[in-house]
């Protein structure tokens, strides 16, 4: 199965994801994981991506789609993938489906989470992450047993650099600009799919998989 989540930042994509993966046993492909790795790691491609990120701006369309080109050629993804935060622009969804002809494959489905932009803000502007299984945590709706460890596996728990007020506004702004676009691309296709992101994780993911599959 091969899907792309779509949806502003802060809709959940990366929660669903980690579940949809874990379901069907194929890997969730996080742009932003990849280049937050990249960062820590200090890679040249790291180093390119940093402002950027930090700044709540797009990455380069040429570095993303390199690094994407070359990730599903990888062997775990033989049986599928979830692309999770990518494509977010026009250029990147048409380079992906040129990738994809080539390998002669193509798309099951783009699930797009709907939500309200005044909702994502408090949801980013309070999250923390797990630094070491990635498990996502807020401080009014899922507040960790002990504050800054991870419940699951005791890892530390961090806040993203770009999950500030300032930046996530930009976010948006970039998200409204540049990746909604994406919904008439995808939709003109026929193969946009839309889940409203309301309710709890687990609700959202029923409905997410009566999409999929
Ligand atoms: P995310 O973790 O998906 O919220 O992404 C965090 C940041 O990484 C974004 O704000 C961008 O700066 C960068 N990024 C992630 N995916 C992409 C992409 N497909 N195209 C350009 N920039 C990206």
């Amino acid at each position: 199965m091969r899907l792309i989540l779509l949806g502003p930042p802060g809709a959940g994509k990366g929660t669903q994801a980690k579940m949809l993966k874990d379901k069907f046993g194929i890997p969730q492909i996080s742009t932003g994981d990849i280049l937050r790795k990249a960062i820590r790691d200090n890679t040249d491609l790291g180093f390119k991506a940093r402002t950027f990120m930090d700044g709540g701006q797009l990455v380069p369309d040429d570095l993303v789609i390199r690094l994407i080109r070359e990730r599903i050629r990888q062997d775990d993804c033989q049986k599928g993938f979830i692309l999770d935060g990518f494509p977010r622009t026009i250029p990147q969804a048409e380079k992906l489906s040129e990738t994809l002809g080539e390998m002669g494959l193509t798309l099951d489905a783009v699930v797009d989470l709907e939500i309200e932009p005044e909702e994502v803000t408090e949801r980013l502007a309070g999250r923390s992450n797990c630094s070491q299984c990635g498990t996502m945590y807020h401080e009014v709706s899922r507040p960790p047993n002990r504050p800054g460890v991870c419940d699951l596996c005791g890892g530390e728990l961090y806040k993203r650099e770009d999950d500030n007020r300032e930046t996530i506004h930009k976010r948006l702004d970039v998200y409204a600009k540049e990746t909604a676009p994406l919904k008439e691309y995808y939709g003109s296709q026929g193969n946009l799919k839309a889940v409203k992101a309301k309710g709890t994780v687990e609700e959202i993911f029923m409905q997410v998989c009566s999409m999929v599959s």
